[in-house]
């Protein structure tokens, strides 16, 4: 009987090992809290994402890891903070490979245990090494960290070039018209958001004013490569076709496929067909194609019978924005909608609203549905899903990375996080947070250095205060003393995850 149960026991702790179950990672773009309606607070429905959520796990406290694209997306596929590495704020658009080749990802540590591996989507995290050749092979890029193939956006769609990079070149490029992306203008009379304003079919409010495609000015210049541009508008369904094939060739391996959406950062394009159907103007007509993406991407995996081997993540890379450089809307027609729930703070933000995002897990059979209060943020992805593939952790990489993949789970008493850093775009603020704990921490401004005197550090109690309001510090000088020391600890010794 002793024997029976140390058998069965030994069967099931290595039962996840020994299947490796698909992973799927979604990954939305500037998706606040409040922008899925299972959150609660949506003027925009999101019915495909809300049922992904009523089959799964739904986090009320589900983090990304910066209020900015490229570090939390560099803290995702490597498991370090990006405040530790210089340089992993917003690439612009020449902006080399940041995470170095052979660095241990989530992709290479999956790849190692067999899996089949692929980034669809926004990448924005560089490639090259002094900058892309964009005419050339596109490397260091994802394929050098443990991607098998990629299909990508490569900087962000309000930064040029409009192009799709496929593995190690830019997708139906015509030698004859070569490729050329740089910071200057190439020419005096070369169009831009200022030199052809009236042109345009989406204005700028702020920046994003050099090179004209597509009606829609840019951040930074390019010229040629005229057959390799796409329309923003078709994006949503390039990504959608390329992860179905995909899917499809791979269906008999496990696999890791990064689905990274660019709905709904601005230039906010999306396709004709949801053009008006959120009522708030192409901000929420782009949640309705974000939306439509992941019910895209379940039905292939019913299709395909993987809907009960695979285990979805939905989660965003920061939190949400609304006039973010162009004039479309978003602050009009917002009406009742809440992008941010009940937070303060969105996108460029410590307070919760800039990394307090949607987050779900769904593995059907396998996680009972429901609602989790855990602590679980996109950094532990490399950990948890190393776990669940059954792959040892390098010693000295995914630094901050823990392996909640109990918590993702849902299984019963499993905890998630104890505590968590959240960073802006590395501007140098951070906020801290511990239960029902916040800490935030300011980084100088000049005026304050100028005098030799940082701002105090604040704190809140997110229980009876989530929108950060009510500075206490002074009343809990202990907590106050606690979280600054757990601050002070994982900026200065390198890593958060225990060495093993
Ligand atoms: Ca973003």
């Amino acid at each position: 009987m002793c024997k029976f149960l140390i058998a069965s026991l030994l069967a099931t702790a290595s039962a996840f090992a020994a299947e490796k179950p698909n992973i799927l990672v979604i990954i939305a773009d500037d998706l606040g809290w409040g922008d899925v309606s299972c959150n609660g607070t949506s003027a925009v429905k999101t019915p495909n994402i809300d049922r992904v959520a009523s089959e799964g796990l739904r986090f009320t406290s589900g983090y990304c890891s910066a209020s900015t694209c490229t570090p939390t997306r560099f803290s995702l596929l490597t498991g370090t903070y990006a405040f530790r590495q210089k340089g992993t704020g917003v690439a612009p658009p020449n902006a080399p490979a940041l995470i170095q080749p052979s660095t241990p990802t989530i992709a290479s540590l999956l790849k190692q245990q067999g899996y089949a591996t692929a980034a669809i989507g926004k990448w924005h995290l560089g490639l090259g090494t002094d900058q892309p050749d964009w005419n050339g092979d596109l490397k260091p890029g994802p394929l050098e960290i443990g991607f098998d193939h990629c299909l990508l956006l490569p900087t962000t769609n309000d930064r040029v070039p409009q192009v799709f990079v496929e593995d190690h070149r830019v997708r139906n490029l015509d030698p004859a018209d070569p490729l050329w992306v740089g910071d200057k203008k190439p020419s005096p009379d070369h169009p831009t958001g200022i030199t052809h304003r009236d042109t345009l079919k989406m204005d700028w409010s702020l920046g994003h004013n050099c090179t004209i495609h597509n009606g829609i000015s840019r951040i930074g210049f390019y010229t040629g490569g005229m057959k390799a541009r796409f329309r923003d508008q078709d994006l949503a369904d390039e990504w959608v076709r390329e992860a179905n094939t995909w899917l499809e060739a791979n269906k008999s391996k496990p696999f890791f496929l990064y689905f990274a959406s660019h709905d709904i950062h601005v230039p906010r394009a999306p396709h004709e067909r949801f053009a008006g159907k959120s009522g708030l103007g192409p901000r929420g007509d782009c949640i309705v194609e974000f939306d439509w993406c992941v019910g895209e991407l379940m039905k292939t995996l019913d299709r395909l019978g993987l809907a009960e081997n695979t285990l979805v993540v939905i989660c965003s890379d920061n939190g949400p924005v609304l006039d973010d450089g162009y004039k479309d809307q978003a602050v009009e027609l917002l009406g009742k909608h809440k992008p941010a729930g009940p937070y303060s703070g969105g996108k460029y933000s410590v307070l919760e609203g800039g990394t307090r995002t949607p987050f779900i897990t769904r593995w059907k059979g396998r996680i009972k549905p429901g609602v989790s209060d855990e602590t679980v943020c996109t950094i532990d992805l490399p950990a948890s899903a190393a776990a669940l593939a059954g792959q040892p952790l390098p010693a000295n990489a995914c630094l901050d990375s823990l392996n909640v993949l109990d918590a993702l789970l849902g299984k019963p008493g499993a905890k998630g996080r104890d505590w968590l850093v959240q960073q802006d775009n590395g501007g140098g603020n951070f906020g801290l947070r511990q239960g029902k704990w916040k800490l935030i921490r300011q980084k100088p401004g000049p005026q304050a250095v100028k005098k030799g005197k940082a701002p105090a550090d604040r704190l809140y109690d997110l229980s009876t205060d989530p929108a950060e309001k009510n500075n206490i510090a002074a009343d809990h000088p202990e907590d106050l003393k606690r979280l600054q020391g757990l601050l002070d600890n994982a900026i200065t010794t390198g890593r958060t995850r225990k060495a093993e």
